[in-house]
């Protein structure tokens, strides 16, 4: 992994990875033969074939500020959407255009960093002009992770969740 010596605290810091999930929770759960029988799984979409109901997600991000620093912890997480949103983003994604629109999704990860279940939580979802993933944007609301995104975690911090997963 690349070092580099800190502009803002002058001490040796290694690039933070991002955290990535490969696939929704809804999806991680099912049995491998329901895997394949009722879900299509692509790097940045998913459907599930419920006999009930059907289940659309996509791939976004989730970029939690670092205090005192220009990085950002960047959680690459799954969001569930409606019908309408899935079919409106993959014509955006296929045509790669650049567009900026505001979906609404709910996060359907469960970070382990946080003791209150993540899974749930309401995002607003924009679309980004460079060709990257969709940022998230989430709801007011008391919990940890909202916080931690509206206030910053420490670079400490960061390192810490990092070396947690890795
Ligand atoms: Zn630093």
């Amino acid at each position: 992994m690349d070092t580099f010596i800190c502009q803002n605290c002058g001490v040796e810091h290694t690039e933070l990875p991002s955290l990535a999930f490969d696939a929704p929770f809804h999806y991680d759960i099912l049995s491998l033969v329901d895997k394949e029988k009722l879900a299509e799984k692509e790097d940045d979409f998913c459907v599930i074939n419920h006999k009930d109901q059907i289940d659309y997600f996509i791939r976004v991000v989730l970029q939690i500020p670092i205090l005192d620093h220009d990085e950002t912890l960047d959680y690459g997480v799954w969001v569930s959407v409606s019908k309408e949103t899935i079919e409106d983003y993959r014509l955006m994604f296929a045509a790669k255009e650049a567009e900026e629109k505001s979906y609404f999704g709910m996060l359907c990860n469960e970070i382990a960093d946080y003791e209150t279940s993540t899974i749930g939580l309401y995002m607003q979802v924009l679309t980004q002009l460079n060709g990257y993933r969709p940022l998230l944007i989430p709801y007011e609301s008391e919990h940890s992770l909202v916080q931690d995104w509206s206030n910053g975690i420490s670079r400490d911090e960061a390192v810490r969740r990092v070396n947690s997963v890795t």
